[in-house]
């Protein structure tokens, strides 16, 4: 499955955003599936509008969410690159992730220990960041020494070397691997190495409960921080959300979120984002037994898309009847679409689209 790593310094709400997460999960686990793989990684739901939409349409026996993998990534500290606080570890579990939340303190609170002095985001995204990029010039500079002799007779490894260099210079000025500009060829060359600043990035700036509407000074000093990254900056109040994913009783949650002037939890908005950093699309499945949303990536075709539901399903893909989501929605039916001739049969060169209610047709 897909996977996002919460990452940031000691004490700024790592834990109790992943606590949120994860107790919001059960909660609503109810109906469906939660699982906790280890005490640090928990399978999210996807909040999607469209998903309960569809719904109240078809009116099924059970609605099945698309879910994502969050996982908390403790002990990055200053130093990690070189060993410190176990670093190297977490690292290594930084490799393994599509995405990385970045939690940032934006909070006062003196009870709250911070080992960096004054409360400051933007020096704080920094020792983080450093820290990932000397890991990452410790992998590229690896890679140099293996390419460097047969780049002198092989053009082909002449030219990774030369993606591989403007690498390394990139990160020696201080810079993330995500903010260079590479051909789709020369990112190649980098494939391999799993490179941990390149992967995309969001930043949470956990601001006090008085903030969490309006961010505060902090929490601009970041986005102003962050501007020439065309990363989102999502101010939530990680404490609240822990508060709100407790409470068992609908009625008494909904009670406290109006008190606090909240539509939803910002968790979904977080969430939301995740789903979208990872470039992810959503596509349905409508009957009466479940209405349910399916993870694929731009660009697949129905037999790929089809893959996600069962693999058999690939081999055997004869064609899709697609219903765009709107179109679904408008005519409020799958007979009702087909009536108005929105229901199309694609094959297996169809692309399909975000939002799309497919039904596959395949030999078993
Ligand atoms: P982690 O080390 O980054 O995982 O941080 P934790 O989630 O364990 O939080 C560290 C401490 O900060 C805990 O005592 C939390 O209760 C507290 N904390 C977390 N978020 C907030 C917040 O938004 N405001 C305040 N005042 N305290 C917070």
């Amino acid at each position: 499955g897909l996977k996002a790593g919460i990452v940031g310094l000691p004490n700024v709400g790592k834990s109790t955003l992943f606590n949120a997460v994860s107790t919001s999960a059960k909660a609503q686990a109810s109906n469906y599936r939660f699982c906790t793989i280890d005490p640090n990684v928990g399978l999210v739901d996807v909040p999607d509008h469209r998903l309960a939409k569809l719904a109240e349409l078809v009116i099924p026996d059970r609605i099945v969410p698309t879910q994502i993998e969050i996982v908390d990534i403790a002990g990055l500290v200053r130093g990690a690159s070189k060993g410190e606080g176990l670093g190297n570890k977490f690292l290594g579990n930084i490799r393994e992730v599509d995405a990385i939340i970045h939690v940032i303190r934006c909070f006062e609170d003196e009870n709250v220990l911070r080992e960096e002095g004054a409360i400051n985001p933007v020096s704080d995204k920094e020792i983080i960041d450093t820290e990932l990029q000397l890991k990452d010039l410790e992998s590229v500079e690896k890679k140099i020494s293996r390419t460097e002799k047969m780049a002198r007779t092989d053009p082909k490894m002449k030219a990774e070397l030369d993606v591989l260099l403007r690498c390394k210079a990139h990160l020696e000025q201080g810079k993330s691997i995500r903010g260079l500009d590479l051909a789709k060829e020369e990112r190649a060359a980098i494939a391999d190495l799993f490179l941990l600043t390149e992967k995309p990035v969001l930043y949470v700036a956990n601001v006090d409960e008085a903030s969490m509407h309006t961010g505060n000074k902090y929490s601009e000093a970041l986005k102003a921080s962050v501007a020439n990254e065309n990363a989102q900056v999502i101010v939530m109040n990680n404490s609240i959300e822990a508060q709100i994913a407790e409470m068992e009783d609908p009625g008494d949650r909904a009670l406290f979120m109006e008190e606090y002037k909240m539509t939803e939890p910002a968790l979904n908005r977080l969430i939301r984002s995740t789903y979208k950093l990872l470039n992810l699309y959503t596509y349905f499945t409508a009957g009466v037994q479940e209405v349910r949303a399916w993870t694929i990536h731009e660009g697949w075709k129905a037999p790929q898309a089809a893959s996600v539901i069962h693999t058999d399903f690939e081999k055997g893909f004869i064609k899709a009847e697609v219903i765009g989501y709107d179109d679904y929605i408008q005519y409020g039916s799958e007979s009702a679409a087909r009536d108005a001739g929105k229901l199309r049969i694609e094959g297996k060169e169809y692309i399909v689209k975000d939002g799309d209610v497919m039904h596959f047709r395949f030999n078993v």
